[in-house]
């Protein structure tokens, strides 16, 4: 090691002198004294590994002012929010990376609302006497569905987990192996089957699987036939699966409940809209199905739940289940729940204030209105050099619903001379506010369907501010132990 470097060394910022510093800067006081610590030591230290390996006299180090300020900026970085709403131009309607379902405004008030004080969350207010959380929605899901009882937990996949402990625990569960199915984030139905204690009896193959085979199954150990719904996925061709009347009829020969896991449950008979048909939960209750589970964050369009509604008897066993506690909804989720399903008892309402009902039912005519708008407001605004055209083409349910369905689109397709379309993507994306669109053939689209009128002029800033600077400062990146958090994280 040469003598400059030792000299540059020994004058690191000492980083007692820089904590005093740094708690005299406005607006860094009253920061806890080891996060300020810490964030001087991450400056300090990534200071001398650059001393260590630089080569050659060019390096110089930084003024202390200089060095301050990377702390500071450290500190101010666990000040913004890492949770942030995004901008969806993907086309992805339910996009899982994306939080899924946006929530309708009434829900969002109802949250406020019921945040803001104290509530009856557990409060019987006619009786002055404790109540129970379910209570809130019971009335409601009931008639919506003609459930005879209702009870909400955290999530759906929560709700398969706990039926599946209070109805079958260290007895059968009779399935198909055309539904042992995996949901995305790696959870997947025979996982959470072991762990509810239950045993997995699978039967028939994976396209073909007949009533005779669940037959077969049944023996004095079965505690269940489970039905699930293949919601994100379809076998095509040579397939054969017993449906669930048929279901419903065995189970009652042999006395054993059948529990149908809807996945993405869904209320709106879609088919009257030119989508899919998917059976409704009304539907599958009628068929006679015992217990059925959906998620509230699906088709349903409303918040992370995990809905369970059927007879009275199985879902009174499910609540008082011990697991039921540690799965219970939260009164946040509960008011926006409750928002949401009263927006059912119209459905013209739920399907214009829904945005995922809206998203999917939406006439492409529409979409091509809202496109042709938002192109204009972009060509008034944007540089000349920015060729600016309309494309049709195909939007997603996404959220592992309708996996077949073609929805129709349009989208804004960008060029911008000497810029690749994946730098502006990536400009776009980093930015306070993001927008998330697609890159196809070197071209930026962005897919109309899935983005609100509110937030067209939030587009076209995004897109000035990029174009116009090219380089944007990005919020500082929280750091833990001084490690930059990576952004990329999987689902
Ligand atoms: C999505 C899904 C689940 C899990 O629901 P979450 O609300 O995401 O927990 C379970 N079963 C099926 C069939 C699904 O499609």
């Amino acid at each position: 090691m040469d003598d400059n470097k030792r000299e540059m060394l020994k004058n690191l910022p000492k980083i007692d002198e820089m904590m005093l510093r740094i708690e005299k800067r406005e607006g860094l006081a009253g920061f806890p004294k080891e996060i300020v610590k810490e964030s001087c030591r991450t400056v300090v230290e990534s200071l001398r590994a650059r001393v260590v390996q630089e080569k050659g006299e060019t390096f110089r180090l930084p003024t202390p002012d200089e060095t301050d300020d990377q702390a500071a900026e450290i500190i101010e970085g666990y000040r913004s929010y890492r949770l942030r709403r995004v901008i969806n131009a993907t086309g992805v309607i339910l996009h899982t990376n994306l939080g899924r379902a946006p929530l309708c405004r009434e829900a969002i008030e109802r949250i406020v609302e019921v945040a803001r004080g104290y509530s009856n969350l557990e409060y019987d207010i006619e009786k002055g006497e404790r109540g129970l959380r379910y209570d809130h929605v019971r009335g409601l899901l009931c008639a919506l569905t003609g459930a005879e009882d209702a009870l909400v937990v955290n999530n759906n996949a929560a709700a398969v987990f706990l039926v599946l402990n209070a109805l079958s625990e260290g007895k059968e569960v009779i399935v198909s192996r055309g539904e042992l199915i995996e949901i995305g984030g790696e959870f997947r139905i025979p996982d959470v089957m072991e762990k509810s204690g239950a045993r997995l009896i699978e039967v028939g193959t994976t396209n073909r699987t007949r009533l005779s085979d669940y037959e077969r199954a049944i023996g004095p150990e079965t505690g269940i036939i489970f039905k699930v719904h293949t919601s994100n996925f379809r076998i095509m061709g040579f397939t054969e699966e017993a449906d669930l009347p048929s279901l419903v009829a065995l189970g009652k020969r042999h006395h054993i409940p059948v529990v149908n896991d809807l996945g993405s449950g869904c209320l709106i008979e879609l088919d009257r809209y030119g989508l899919e048909r998917e059976p409704t939960v009304r539907d599958c209750l009628a068929a006679g199905a015992d217990v059925v589970t959906f998620s509230g964050d699906k088709l349903l369009g409303g918040p992370q739940a995990g809905l369970i509604l059927g007879k009275r008897a199985f879902i009174e066993t499910i609540r008082k289940n011990p697991l039921n506690r540690a799965l219970r909804i939260d009164k946040l989720t509960l008011a926006a729940l409750e928002a949401t399903m009263v927006k059912y008892l119209r459905p013209a309402e739920a399907l214009a204030d829904i945005r995922v009902l809206r998203a999917l039912t939406e006439p492409v005519a529409d979409v091509r209105k809202r496109a042709k708008r938002l192109a204009a407001m972009l060509r008034r605004t944007l540089p000349e050099r920015i060729d600016i055209k309309l494309v049709t083409g195909l939007s997603m349910a996404g959220g592992g619903s309708l996996p077949t369905q073609e929805i129709p689109t349009l989208l804004i397709g960008l060029r911008v001379a000497g810029l690749s379309a994946a730098f502006v993507e990536e400009r776009l994306r980093r930015r306070e506010l993001p927008v998330i669109v697609r890159v196809a053939d070197d071209q930026l689209l962005l897919d109309v369907r899935t983005v609100d009128p509110e937030e067209f002029s939030e587009i076209r800033d995004a897109l000035k501010e990029v174009l116009a600077e090219r380089c944007v400062k990005t919020p500082p990146t929280r750091s833990i132990s001084g490690q930059a958090r990576s952004d990329k994280r999987g689902k």
